[in-house]
């Protein structure tokens, strides 16, 4: 997509004048890869700069363990990622800052500060321990989605990411007792990831709103972490929201299609079926994250298609020349996170 030269510029100013805000990147695991490599400060390094020319003001980071950490090492490796992030806002805390409340989101916003929100995809490293939960609570931790791609003691990921095949089987008991204590903590429950069953067992049993930070639309691309239109309206039914995963192969643009084109039909096809409210962005940006895994040591793969966050603008300027009107847009690059965060955060860490 071409995009004019006006209309760019219109974006950028967007973008350091609304909420921006990412509701998915692997950033805990990406730093402590990072400083497994002996990097010293690797959140400025690589990530700063371009979260300030994307104008972003808050960015979901998960906690994502791969298959060789778990079972046993799931739990060290999940503290350890949370101990490297929470180092590395404290070294930097004149730009970045751990969001646990309602309130600090907005001191964030105001300070110019870059808000952290923390959360588990996937909480295999829990086990059946359900108690753990509190434990992860009292670290900073808002939000957890039961299950990656894989299945674990609480439920069945939706497939593995190299084989599209549909998997079935719902929660576990332990999973069900998972969904109602963290609903009782005040987690939002992610469902990205969590195979068909899964999601229609959990919008059942949920009282609160539901989110997939990372999912699109299964319509304008079949893929089993995408959702279907059914679905889509079950979660904006019941308060929910997802984000635009911008990674190439959910996105659909493996073969050769245009990716901001893709972006945009995905973003618009979510509009038309959940309401211009209910999109938000959740971008996944992992080639980063590969290029500091000790397997892949020093190999770039290109998968992200939109590269860093520096270059979000230009999927707010395609959504702005295809027709979106500046107000929607606005609501889709931030401010619908925004409002779904102001009302499912602890209102302070003193209510918490
Ligand atoms: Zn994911």
């Amino acid at each position: 997509m071409e995009i004019r030269n006006d209309i760019m510029e219109r974006a950028e100013e967007l973008h350091q004048n609304s909420l921006v805000i990412d509701a998915h990147l692997d950033l805990a695991g990406e730093l402590y890869f990072r400083r497994q490599n002996k990097e010293v400060n690797p959140l400025r390094e690589h990530y700063l700069k371009n979260l300030r020319a994307g104008g972003l003001n808050l960015v979901v980071s998960s906690v994502y363990l791969r298959d060789d950490q778990l079972p046993e090492g799931g739990l060290r490796a999940a503290l350890d990622q949370i101990s490297v992030l929470l180092e590395a806002i404290e070294q930097n805390d004149e730009e970045f800052c751990l969001i646990r409340d309602a309130e600090g989101m907005e001191r964030a916003f105001s300070e110019g500060r870059i808000g952290i929100l923390l959360y588990m995809e996937g909480l295999d490293c829990i086990g059946k321990d359900i108690r753990l939960l509190r434990i992860l609570w009292e670290l900073g931790v808002r939000g957890a989605s039961l299950t990656w791609s894989r299945r674990n003691d609480l439920a069945s990921g939706c497939c593995r990411a190299d084989l599209q095949a549909r998997i079935s089987g719902g929660l576990s008991q332990e999973g069900i007792e998972a969904v109602k204590e963290m609903e009782r903590l005040g987690m939002f429950l992610d469902v990205s990831h969590l195979n068909d069953d899964g999601l229609e067992e959990v919008l059942k049993i949920a009282k609160k709103p539901l989110i997939a930070t990372h999912s699109n639309s299964r319509q304008v691309h079949f893929h089993y972490r995408n959702l279907s239109d059914r679905q889509m309206q079950n979660l904006a039914a019941q308060g929910g929201m997802m984000g635009l995963n911008g990674c190439d192969c959910i996105v659909g643009c493996t073969g050769g299609e245009d990716p901001l084109w893709m972006l945009c039909r995905h973003v618009e096809h979510e509009a038309s079926v959940m309401g211009i409210d209910r999109v938000g962005l959740g971008l996944d940006f992992c080639d980063s994250y590969t290029e500091a895994e000790p397997k892949y040591p020093g190999i770039v793969r290109k998968h992200d298609c939109l590269i860093d966050h520096s270059h979000v603008p230009e999927l707010t300027a395609a959504l702005l020349q295809r027709g979106m009107s500046e107000e929607d847009v606005k609501k889709v690059i931030g401010e619908n996170w925004a409002a779904y965060f102001r009302k499912v955060l602890p209102k302070s860490s003193f209510s918490a």
